[in-house]
């Protein structure tokens, strides 16, 4: 059963913007009267209408859990939880959520840390908000307006998933840590080059360092890389996991290894 006052502790109103407070037996209500049913698996979907964005398929989060829950990616997770200096209690937004790997990272770096975690795909939250109890969840639209409180969390974490620069800093605390995580041009390169996945476009952490300048200063930059070793399996769900997932024609590559290179990015609300 949901703690439905912590999980509306992070959340406002779609559609008035008003906080959003326990109303009745898995419902959210406003001050307006407008009313959210809250999902019995434990977590609230306040997509706005309209949205046109789809949410992970199922295979799609099996092909992520795999690769994740092997170990392939621990160093990005390692360094993601080593990039946040959280104090004890605080509260963690990942926007784009996924099945909460890498939340469930941070989360274990300080006592009572608590986190909300925000996907297109109700499957994924419904994932992450079972991995854990500390974990609340939440369907949204990274795009589009987020129905969270204003200066209501301490970090944000933003991993291979869409950017609301603006929103992420409404709702980050003055002083709070944002955390992104992007590739680079040679990651997983040669599983690209075998056309099984889509290419990514050159570097993108310096893009992200722009467009992040008048809102947040840079704090850390750390390029992770390393090379993974490759077995059928491993192959075929990291084919799978990402949005060249969506492309059937897509052929796993006879590659036996190829290289994984992210930029681990942090940067302060100013
Ligand atoms: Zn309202």
């Amino acid at each position: 059963m949901a703690d439905l006052t912590r999980l509306s502790s992070w959340l406002r109103c779609p559609a008035c913007g008003r906080d959003l407070e326990p109303v009745d037996r898995l419902v959210l209500g406003c001050a307006e009267g407008h009313r959210h049913d809250v999902n019995k698996r434990g977590y609230v979907s306040l997509l706005g209408a309209g949205s046109k964005h789809f949410g992970d398929s199922a295979d799609m989060l099996d092909a992520r859990d795999a690769v994740l829950e092997s170990g392939a990616y621990s160093p990005i997770a390692d360094a993601v939880a080593a990039a946040e200096a959280l104090p004890a209690g605080a509260r963690v937004l990942d926007a784009g959520a996924g099945t909460g790997h890498y939340l469930r990272a941070v989360l274990a770096t300080a006592p009572e840390v608590t986190g909300l975690a925000m996907d297109l795909s109700p499957a994924a939250v419904t994932r992450a908000v079972r991995s854990s109890p500390s974990i609340d969840g939440l369907v949204a639209d990274t795009w589009r307006p987020l129905p969270l409180r204003s200066q209501s969390v301490d970090a944000v974490l933003d991993v291979f998933a869409p950017r609301n620069l603006s929103e992420f800093h409404r709702v980050l605390r003055p002083g709070g840590v944002l955390t992104v995580v992007v590739p680079r041009a040679d990651h997983l390169a040669s599983l690209r080059e075998s056309g099984a996945m889509l290419d990514i476009p050159a570097d993108k952490a310096d893009d992200v360092i722009a467009a992040a300048k008048a809102l947040y200063a840079p704090l850390t930059r750390e390029h992770v890389r390393f090379v993974l070793a490759l077995d059928d399996a491993l192959r075929l769900a990291l084919a799978g996991m990402g949005p060249s997932a969506r492309h059937a024609d897509a052929a796993p590559a006879t590659t036996d290894e190829t290289t994984v290179s992210v930029d681990v990015l942090t940067f302060t609300a100013r």
